[in-house]
């Protein structure tokens, strides 16, 4: 290649960004190693995969992937319209929910404004804020010995808030911690927010939390707030990227401004309707999730380590020193869990809740290198 060097040319802040660490996949760790017969405990995704109904569909709507996919998702919208109780006009898909950070940023951020969001939140609040150019308003998160430890602490983040800010980006329950905030918390918070800023409630780990979640309620008496979702994680369509965001109509006209044509594909479409349409899947992901987020905690309790109370579906291990060589070792064993160096804890790793099978293995790994 010719010696060239655009960065010189680049937003300053894009050159700065660091880009999002995915999950190792499966196929690059069997390669890299020779090995086969791996488990992926990396990414939060469903062990149980998706519905058959959603794969059915999906498979249906092979036959059409000639044509471009309906731009409004008239069916996915009315169906979730149903779900929440809100016209179609407060909802936007995005190409999973991490689309719709983006959209937000792009309508909400810029150079002379700001995004509040915790130490130790989801790594796309950050990224998306620095991908405006905005200023990053990041609050500590509560302090180890605190019951709710790394978890968001509100009352640091409203008194965060000034007249530059725009976003408040909260995730309930939160990415990688696993900590959650109570409804009355949140809606305290949300309902003394000021009327310049918007904020963004992440909610892509809901299926799995103890209380369903009514945040979606609460878009009519705080016109200011967006509730988004995802249909990757309890629904299984992690690849098929399908997410929603609900707001006010004036929210979502903006948000439909940036939206690309057709972001989401004719398949993702009829799986996520057909998924939606299949609670009783999602009943049955929840409960081989609590059975195995006991099996994981107790496991892990047993081997020493401490752990982050959690209402998603993953769980956050604490161990005495760098989890560099543990994670080799599990790797090599063809296990494969998220280290979380990227959120400054070195000494973590977090941990996708699996199949009973998978977590046994998982345990009996830990228990060999430790
Ligand atoms: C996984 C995840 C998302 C986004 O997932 P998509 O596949 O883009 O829908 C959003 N927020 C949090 C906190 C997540 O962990």
């Amino acid at each position: 290649m010719k010696d060239a060097n655009f960065t010189n040319l680049a937003n300053r802040w894009v050159c700065d960004l660091v880009p999002y660490t995915p999950g190792k996949p499966i196929e690059e760790l069997e390669r890299e190693l020779g090995i086969n017969q791996s488990i992926k405990l990396a990414s939060n995704e469903n062990p149980l995969g998706a519905s058959p109904k959603a794969i059915e569909a999906a498979k249906e709507a092979l036959s059409s992937v000639h044509l471009y996919p309906d731009a409004n998702g008239f069916y996915l919208k009315e169906a979730l319209s149903k779900q929440h109780g809100l016209p179609a006009n407060c909802i936007t898909l995005g190409n999973g929910s991490n689309e719709l950070l983006v959209f937000l940023a792009q309508a909400f951020l810029n150079p002379s404004v700001g995004a509040v969001y915790s130490q130790y939140a989801f790594a796309v609040y950050p990224i998306v804020t620095q991908m405006m150019g905005a200023m990053h308003q990041e609050v500590s998160a509560l302090p180890a010995e605190h019951p709710m430890g790394l978890g968001h602490d509100l009352r640091a983040m409203y008194a965060e808030i000034n007249s530059n800010t725009r976003i408040v980006f909260i995730a309930n329950p939160n990415n990688p911690t696993g900590t959650w905030l109570s409804s009355d918390r949140l809606k305290d918070f949300i309902g003394a927010l000021p009327p310049h800023v918007i904020c963004v409630l992440d909610e892509a780990y809901t299926e799995y939390s103890e209380e369903p979640s009514e945040a979606s309620q609460w878009i009519e008496v705080y016109p200011n707030l967006v509730v988004t979702r995802t249909f990757s994680k309890a629904y299984g369509l992690a690849s098929l990227r399908v997410g929603f965001a609900l707001s006010h109509p004036n929210i979502a006209g903006l948000l439909n401004r940036i939206r690309p044509p057709f972001n989401v594909s004719g398949i993702g479409l009829a799986a996520a309707l057909a998924a939606l349409d299949d609670q009783s899947f999602i009943a049955e992901s929840r409960r081989i999730n609590q059975l195995g987020m006991d099996q994981l905690h107790k496991g892990l309790a047993g081997l020493g380590l401490a752990t982050t109370p959690s209402q998603a579906n993953f769980v956050l291990a604490h161990f005495p020193t760098s989890v560099d060589e543990i994670n080799k070792r599990l790797m090599s064993d063809g296990v494969i869990v998220r280290p979380v160096k990227n959120y400054s804890l070195p000494n973590a790793l977090r941990i996708s809740v699996g199949t009973q099978e998978q977590n046994e293995r998982l345990l009996a790994v830990l228990a060999r290198s430790l």
